[in-house]
């Protein structure tokens, strides 16, 4: 019969899989038992709907079979089995969930953890076994299909004998070879101990023929009546080697923090252990238990529109939903776990599920939870929030910006941002509190990088009189913070301001007064430069927010340089959108006699040119691109010659 050829992603892996240098081979079995569990999950499921099921609840379990002769393990389920199609489609290609996205950098002479990393399920299968053979007749139909394959050379499938529904792995298992020992995976007691290590809680029984040995009755007396040594018969008992209490059921005081985790990873296709665990259970209008995990780092697809959220969603140990959308706000759309509710009913359909006043309850507790959870990791533990919040920090910062803030009580407390002062993450009340007596605002800059940030002219004033700064760099943050407009307590709130806007309130009335008299002085010599410069700039005038720096640009309307920039950016702005700049000059700086100079030898063109050398620098030093960099340069080698 003709082989087939696995696809080119699937055989890449399956080479990979085969010469894998990975130590815990033991895994494989923990992805057949979980994928077989699946299946019965599914045709269970049917049962409650459809009569032609003709399988109760007891009726379904999982049976490992060991043949040593044969050097073959067999897992065989009586679930919802696969049709021909279905085994070309699952088996024979990789990933139609995506969640392999596999990576050259991950690869190491070709030797790769790479179940470890991505959980591939099925194809672990060829970790241990050198050749694998799936016979399957799905439920309805009254054909049945062998596929088989020896590795990446590719696979066959053809009809097979199977009575009964559900699906059958064989596995031949490998010769040892040197270190590299497979005889345990052919060994009753070492299968009895990797199920109840990674498959306790599968809530379908796991059978298993045991060979057993005991005494013969009667023989341990001799014939005077005295005791002996009993002669003992082998005999074989079947046996069930799961607990089948769901992890989330047992006491709390007997699960480890490893179970959850390598239950985290098994069910939720992450390789890293979880960040957080939370476990719970609630009584009262709403009665369910619920685990659930934060992971330990951003999915790769996280911040993309493929990412689906949602919690799994079980009714009284039966899953029932796999992704839950509605349990979860988007800006927790991170977490992952499940629900387990008694008082749902089993058959709800997605439709009916969105109105349902129990999963609106489970969802609003869960949303408490979770933020009492974050609150209490930040308090207590804060260098792992910090690692979380660079994972999904722009997750709530999203959510608080959201529905006008509507959610900002909750999330604006879980916010970081980072301190030019302390050169690390603060919270907003963190800021506030260290706030001196006579600080008006809460100053904030917006840019690129805080290297850059740091580097703005108009920092450097704000940061002599003792205030802090927070250096924003993501780019909802600005929007973020204008929008939440104030921050404190009641009536002592204090209203964010960037740094490079017009008023930054650290002038005194007098000192107010002083340069309110200069720029009127000066009034000529800033048109002139105004002229010079047209539509650029809305107004050219003397700086109280510099200290050293010559020149910087300040914004007088609603819109700062940054959101300028940050709007501009954006896909489908169809009209650019223009701040209104303000060209503010040092008057302590030595190029300001300069530029007076100029006025009064009456030498327009050259202050023309100062002009916008000026405004030029000014915007570089905002991080911001200069119109017409050959301008730019002409301009300055017209004073160099
Ligand atoms: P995953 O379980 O992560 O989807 P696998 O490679 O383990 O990936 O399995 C691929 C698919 O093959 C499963 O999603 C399922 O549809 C199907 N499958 C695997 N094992 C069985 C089984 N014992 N019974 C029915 N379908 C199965």
């Amino acid at each position: 019969m003709a082989k087939k050829q696995f696809k080119a992603e699937s055989k890449r892996l399956l080479d990979m899989m085969i010469n894998s240098i990975y130590t815990h081979k033991e895994i494989f079995l923990r992805e057949l038992v979980s994928n077989a569990s699946d299946a019965i999950d599914k045709l269970y499921f049917r049962s409650l709907t459809d009569d032609s099921v003709k399988l109760a609840k007891n009726d379904f379990y999982i049976r490992l079979n060991l043949n040593r002769e044969n050097r073959t393990l067999t897992v065989r389920d009586n679930g919802i089995g696969m049709t021909k199609d279905e085994l070309e489609q699952n088996l024979g290609t990789i990933a139609k969930s995506g969640s392999f996205d596999f990576k050259k950098e991950n690869e190491t002479d070709g030797k790769v953890d790479v179940i470890g990393q991505f959980g591939v399920g099925f194809y672990s299968a060829f970790m241990v076994a050198e050749r694998v053979t799936v016979r399957s007749r799905a439920f309805g139909s009254d054909e049945a299909w062998q596929w088989e394959s020896t590795g990446a050379s590719g696979y066959t499938i053809e009809p097979c004998d199977k009575d009964d529904v559900g699906t059958e792995i064989i596995l031949v298992v490998k010769e040892n070879e040197g270190e590299e020992k497979y005889d345990e995976f052919l060994d009753d007691w070492r299968i009895a101990e990797i199920v109840k290590k990674y498959s306790d809680y599968i809530r379908w029984p796991i059978k298993m023929m045991r060979e057993k040995s005991r005494p013969i009755e009667g023989t341990d007396k001799d014939a005077e009546g005295h005791y002996k040594a009993p002669e003992y018969e082998s005999y074989t008992e079947d046996e069930t080697l799961n607990s089948m209490v769901p992890i989330w059921k047992r006491d709390k005081k007997d699960v480890k923090d490893e179970e959850y985790a390598e239950f985290y990873k098994s069910k939720f296709g992450d390789y890293s252990d979880p960040a957080r665990i939370i476990r719970s259970k609630t009584e009262g209008t709403a009665t369910f238990h619920s685990l659930l995990f934060i992971p330990s780092r951003t999915p790769y697809n996280f911040y993309t529109k493929e990412y689906e959220k949602g919690l799994q969603l079980y009714s009284s140990g039966v899953l029932i939903m796999d992704k839950c959308a509605d349990l979860l706000p988007d800006y927790f759309s991170f977490v992952k776990g499940l629900v387990d509710s008694e008082d749902l009913s089993l058959n709800i359909s997605r439709e009916t599920l969105q109105h349902d006043s129990q999963l609106r309850l489970i969802r609003s507790t869960l949303e408490r939870k979770i933020k009492n959870e974050l609150t209490s990791w930040l308090r207590n533990d804060r260098e792992k929030y910090e690692e979380f919040f660079k994972n999904f920090g722009l997750q709530l910062k999203m959510g608080c910006y959201a529905s006008y803030g509507m959610n900002r009580d909750l999330l604006q407390d879980l916010l970081l941002f980072h301190s030019a002062k302390e050169n690390k993450y603060v919270t907003l009340r963190e800021y506030y509190e260290a706030m001196p007596e006579d600080q008006k605002y809460i100053y904030y800059a917006a840019g690129e990088s805080i290297d850059r940030l740091a580097k703005l002219p108009s920092a450097e004033r704000v940061l002599d009189k003792g205030f802090d700064i927070l250096y924003l760099t993501d780019d909802v943050d600005e929007f973020l913070l204008r929008m939440l407009n104030t921050y404190g307590d009641k009536d002592k709130e204090k209203e964010f301001r960037n740094i490079t806007s017009d008023d930054l309130g650290l002038e005194t009335e007098a000192e107010k007064e002083e340069t309110k008299a200069k720029n009127e002085e000066n009034k000529a010599l800033f048109d002139a430069m105004k002229e010079a410069l047209g539509d650029k700039v809305t107004e050219v005038r003397l700086s109280s927010n510099l200290k050293t720096h010559p020149v910087c640009l300040t914004s007088s309307g609603p819109l700062s340089l940054e959101m300028e920039k940050v709007l501009n950016n954006m896909p489908a702005q169809p009209e650019k959108i223009k701040s209104e700049k303000v060209l503010e000059i040092n008057g302590t700086h030595d190029i300001f006699p300069a530029l007076r100079r100029l006025f009064e030898a009456n030498d327009t063109e050259k202050l023309g040119v100062y002009a916008e050398i000026l405004y030029d620098q000014a915007l570089l030093m905002e991080g911001l691109t200069i119109e017409d960099p050959v301008a730019y340069a002409n301009n300055i080698c017209k004073l160099m010659v």
